[in-house]
């Protein structure tokens, strides 16, 4: 039996209780969470989701190094995010509420489904909130967040990849509810990767398992949420194996306006409206994560100088450093996979 090196503060590991009180792991000092409606109380698994093995034989199985890792790099301390802070994706928003949030958090009212919604991929250009919007789920589910990129799992930690991607399935089956997201999930679900029948096979075919028995065992609270900006490369088989596929556009004007108001208030920076409409105006194609560092630039370009707080002008300037990275082409190529591929909602 491993004893596993806790951090202080973290819950240890065992099989989840079906009558637990869950309290999300939150670095000192973080507010918690909003109660919400507790997570349905079922029985405990018979079968977890680590495949089919029982839950007292998988210690056996996990190395004591793989599970810090985990524990620390893994598993995600961060502040709550609520609905409201994620700018415009309304109908995605609305799509995920009624499909995911609140079937998981009022079962009895959603008996008539035969498989409760468990994995979810989340498609469009970088940053444009699919993350922050990942976090948000977790945050109304009152869930555990394991997150991992599907590159760095290839990248840094390639020796021990497998181990790692059995170790958050399992330290999810114990801390759930769990959401575990996979960043640039098309790094380990490409097109080729089952053809060379090496690492990324193996990877592959581990998490299309995952993705299955996460999807089929209403016993398991656990949802599998995949972000790609390249739905194009992973091959039809894999990406159908997730339950849902939305695709997450650039933001609106409405959308662009929301956030720049509130990256501006963050620089100390106050535009009149019509200057915030000017500029929502001018900064059509940016994603959510460029208008933040256009923000941030004019800010950062005051601050080193003497004199009033950033304004319009600074702003101006701005531009000549951040552009945005998404070409028509490229979100044309979005619109036309989530016409053959993404889920109508
Ligand atoms: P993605 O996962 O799509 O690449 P992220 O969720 O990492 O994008 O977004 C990066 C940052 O950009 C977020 O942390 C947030 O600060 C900002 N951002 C992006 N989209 C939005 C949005 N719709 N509403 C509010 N902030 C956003």
């Amino acid at each position: 039996v491993v004893s596993p090196p806790y951090g202080a503060g973290d819950a240890p590991l065992r099989p989840a209780e079906p009558f637990e009180k869950f309290s999300p792991p939150l670095a000192n000092g973080e507010r918690a969470a909003e109660p919400g409606p507790p997570f349905p109380l079922r029985l405990p698994p018979k079968a977890p989701v680590f495949g089919g093995a029982p839950v007292e034989e998988q210690p056996k199985n996990v190395d004591p190094l793989v599970l810090e890792l985990v524990n620390t790099k893994v598993v995600e301390r961060g502040p709550p995010v609520q609905w409201s802070d994620v700018a415009g994706q309304v109908s995605v928003k609305a799509a995920i509420e009624e499909e995911l949030v609140w079937p998981i958090l009022r079962p009895g009212a959603y008996s008539g489904a035969s498989h409760p919604l468990r994995t979810l991929l989340l498609f469009g250009p970088r940053g444009t909130g699919k993350t922050l919007l990942s976090r948000c789920i977790s945050t109304q589910l009152g869930s555990t967040l394991l997150r991992l990129s599907g590159t760095t799992l290839l990248s840094t930690w390639k020796a021990e990849a497998e181990k790692i991607l059995q170790t958050v399935f399992f330290v999810a089956s114990c801390r759930q509810p769990a959401v575990v997201l996979i960043t640039e999930a098309e790094a380990l679900l490409a097109a080729r990767a089952g053809e060379d029948g090496g690492q990324v096979s193996n990877l592959k075919s581990q998490l299309l398992s995952y993705l299955d028995n996460v999807a089929t065992s209403s016993e398991q609270n656990v949802v599998v949420i995949g972000t790609t900006a390249r739905p194009g490369s992973m091959d039809e088989a894999s990406h159908r194996r997730f339950g849902t596929r939305l695709y997450i556009p650039l933001p609106d004007g409405a959308a662009r306006r929301h956030i720049l108001r509130q990256a501006l208030a963050q620089q100390s920076c106050c535009l009149s409206e019509r200057e915030l409409a000017a500029l929502a105006q001018r900064t059509e194609s940016f994603s959510g994560a460029e208008l933040l560092r256009l923000c941030q630039h004019a800010g950062a370009a005051r601050r080193a100088l003497p004199g009033p707080p950033a304004s319009y002008q600074d702003l101006e300037k701005a531009f000549c450093k951040v552009r945005p990275a998404a070409s028509q082409k490229e979100l044309d190529l979005f619109l036309e996979w989530d016409k053959m591929y993404g889920t109508r909602h």
